[in-house]
C-alpha cells in the first residue's frame, strides 16, 4: 500500500479537484482527505479518523455504504459483460430491466427513458430533446429555457447556465443566451419582510408571467426546477407554488422539466418529488438515487405527450442524432436495478420520510432557540439551517463573515458532515436514509455545539 503521505503529495500535485481553490490545495494552504472505506452513515478515511457523513457524499449515497448486494451485482455485471454500447436497438439485460423499473415507479405518464452518466449529460439531453420537440412541431423559435435563481442543475455550457448560482457563471461566459432566470421560491429571502407566504407565492406567478410577456411565450420552449431547491439553499417551495405556477406552463405551452436528480427515489419520502408534489412534468432527470452513487447513471424520463413527437421526429429525419458511448453502461444499471431492488426490500423510501422526520425535529430541538438562527426547514430527508445576524429584522450575514462554512468547520472537528451550502449562510444535511435516530441526535447535538463555538 502507497505511503499516505507519498499520495498526499501527488494528489497536490496532479489531481485537479472538482469545486476547489486550486491554488490553495496546490500550495498546501486547504485541507485534503484521501478516503479508504465506508459503512452505513459513516465514511474513514486512510487515517483512520471515521465520520458521519450527514449529506451523504453528494447527497447520493441514498441507501448507505458499503451495501454488499449492490457490490455483488457490480462485480456479477462486470464479470459477464463489462461492455457493450446501447445505440441502434442494443441493450443488455440490466438495462432494459432499469429501464422497466424506473418507468414502474414514475407518474403514470411517463414513456420511456433515456440513460447518461450524470445529471449534467442528463439536463443535456433534456434541453436538446426540447429543441428537436419544437423543431418538429415546426416552432423554431421557440426555444428559450427559464430556469429559477438558485436552481442547481449541473455545471456543463448548457447545464451551467441553467444553474442560478453565481459560482457557477464567473469567469466562464455563462449563462447562454437561450436561458433567462426566473424569482427562486425562497420564502424566507424574500424582498419584502411584510409579504405573506401567499402572497410570496403570487409574487414568483405574477413574476414568471411577467417574463413570459418580456421575452414572448412563442421564444419560450421549457422550465426547469427542481421540486425542492437543493444545491441553492435546500428549500421546500412555499405552499401553493407548483399549484400557481404549472397552469401558467400549460397556458403559454411551455414544458415542464422536473429536475430530480436529488429527489428522486425516496429523498422527500415519495418515489418521486413530481408525486410528492403533484407534478406533471414533461422530462424528469434522474442521477444520484438511481444508483445510490455505487456507480454513475443518470436518466431522462420522456412523457408520452414528448414521444409521440420524437418518434415523429425519426420517421421524417432518421435516427436521433444523440447519444453517448456510456449510455445505459451495463455496471451502472446492474447497480441501478440492485439499488432499487434494495430500496423496495427494506422499505426505504418510507423510512426517508419518517426518518426525515425525526431528524427535523432533533435538529429544531437542539437549535431553534438560538438567536443566529433564522430558519430551520426540510423535506424528508433534505434539512436546512440557516444563520442570520438578526432574527427580528431577519438581517443576513456578510458573505465574507463565512458564518455558514466556519459552522459546516466546527461541526467536521466533531466528526460530522454537513455542508456550508454555496450561495449564503445556510448549513445543510441530506443523510443516508437509513440514518438511525441515535445518528440523527448525534448530528443536532454536535451541530448545536459548533453553532455555540462559532456564534455564541
Ligand atoms: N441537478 C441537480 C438537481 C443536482 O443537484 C445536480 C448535482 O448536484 C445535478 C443536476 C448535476 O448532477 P451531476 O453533478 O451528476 O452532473
Amino acid at each position: 500500500m502507497l505511503r499516505n503521505d507519498m499520495l498526499e503529495q501527488w494528489d497536490r500535485e496532479n489531481f485537479f479537484h472538482p469545486s476547489t481553490h486550486l491554488g490553495q490545495f496546490a500550495r498546501g494552504e486547504a485541507p485534503q482527505r484521501v478516503i479508504k472505506t465506508a459503512t452505513g452513515c459513516h465514511i474513514e478515511d486512510r487515517d483512520g479518523t471515521k465520520l458521519l457523513d450527514a449529506f451523504a457524499g453528494l447527497y447520493c449515497v441514498n441507501v448507505g455504504y458499503g451495501r454488499t448486494d449492490i457490490a455483488d451485482a457490480i462485480a456479477d455485471q462486470a464479470r459477464e459483460l463489462a461492455y457493450y454500447h446501447s445505440y441502434v436497438g442494443h441493450g443488455t439485460e440490466a438495462s432494459i430491466t432499469l429501464a422497466k423499473m424506473v418507468l414502474d415507479r414514475a407518474p403514470d405518464h411517463m414513456s420511456k427513458v433515456y440513460f447518461g452518466m450524470s445529471g449534467s449529460d442528463a439536463n443535456e439531453t433534456n434541453i436538446k430533446l426540447v429543441w428537436y420537440y419544437n423543431n418538429i412541431l415546426g416552432r423554431p423559435e421557440k426555444k428559450k429555457i427559464i430556469s429559477r435563481w438558485r436552481g442547481y442543475h449541473g455545471s456543463g455550457l448548457m447545464t451551467g447556465s441553467l444553474t442560478g448560482l453565481e459560482l457557477f457563471h464567473k469567469k466562464f461566459d455563462l449563462p447562454l443566451t437561450q436561458v433567462i432566470h426566473t424569482e427562486a421560491p425562497y420564502y424566507y429571502r424574500r424582498n419584502d419582510v411584510s409579504m405573506t407566504e401567499e402572497q410570496f407565492v403570487a409574487h414568483c406567478a405574477a413574476e414568471l408571467e411577467a417574463l413570459i410577456e418580456r421575452e414572448g411565450a412563442d421564444t419560450i420552449a421549457a422550465f426547469i426546477g427542481e421540486p425542492v431547491l437543493g444545491t441553492g439553499g435546500i428549500v421546500p417551495p412555499p405552499a401553493g407554488y407548483w399549484e400557481a405556477i404549472q397552469p401558467i406552463l400549460q397556458k403559454h405551452d411551455i414544458l415542464l422539466i422536473a429536475d430530480e436528480v436529488v429527489t428522486g427515489f425516496g429523498r422527500l419520502g415519495s418515489m418521486f418529488g413530481s408525486l410528492h408534489y403533484d407534478l406533471k412534468p414533461d422530462l424528469i432527470t434522474i442521477a444520484k438515487g438511481l444508483t445510490s452513487a455505487y456507480a454513475p447513471l443518470s436518466g431522462s424520463i420522456v412523457s408520452d405527450k414528448m414521444w409521440k413527437v420524437l418518434e415523429q421526429g425519426t420517421d421524417e429525419n432518421g435516427p436521433i442524432g444523440h447519444g453517448w458511448t456510456y449510455s445505459a453502461h451495463p455496471i451502472g444499471a446492474a447497480a441501478g436495478v440492485a439499488n432499487l431492488k434494495l430500496i423496495d426490500e427494506l422499505n426505504l423510501v418510507q423510512a426517508a420520510g419518517e426518518n426525515g422526520a425525526y431528524f427535523q425535529a432533533a435538529l429544531r430541538n437542539a437549535l431553534s432557540e438560538h438567536a443566529n438562527v433564522g430558519e430551520i426547514r426540510g423535506e424528508g430527508m433534505m434539512a436546512a439551517i440557516e444563520f442570520v445576524a438578526d432574527r427580528d429584522s431577519r438581517t443576513f450575514f456578510d458573505a465574507s463573515e463565512k458564518v455558514g462554512p466556519s459552522v459546516a468547520a466546527a461541526l467536521l472537528e466533531q466528526g460530522v458532515i454537513g455542508r456550508a451550502m454555496p450561495q449564503g449562510d445556510i448549513l445543510g444535511f441530506a443523510p443516508p436514509f437509513c440514518l438511525t435516530q441515535a445518528e440523527a441526535d448525534e448530528v443536532a447535538e454536535k451541530t448545536a455545539k459548533a453553532v455555540a463555538k462559532v456564534l455564541g
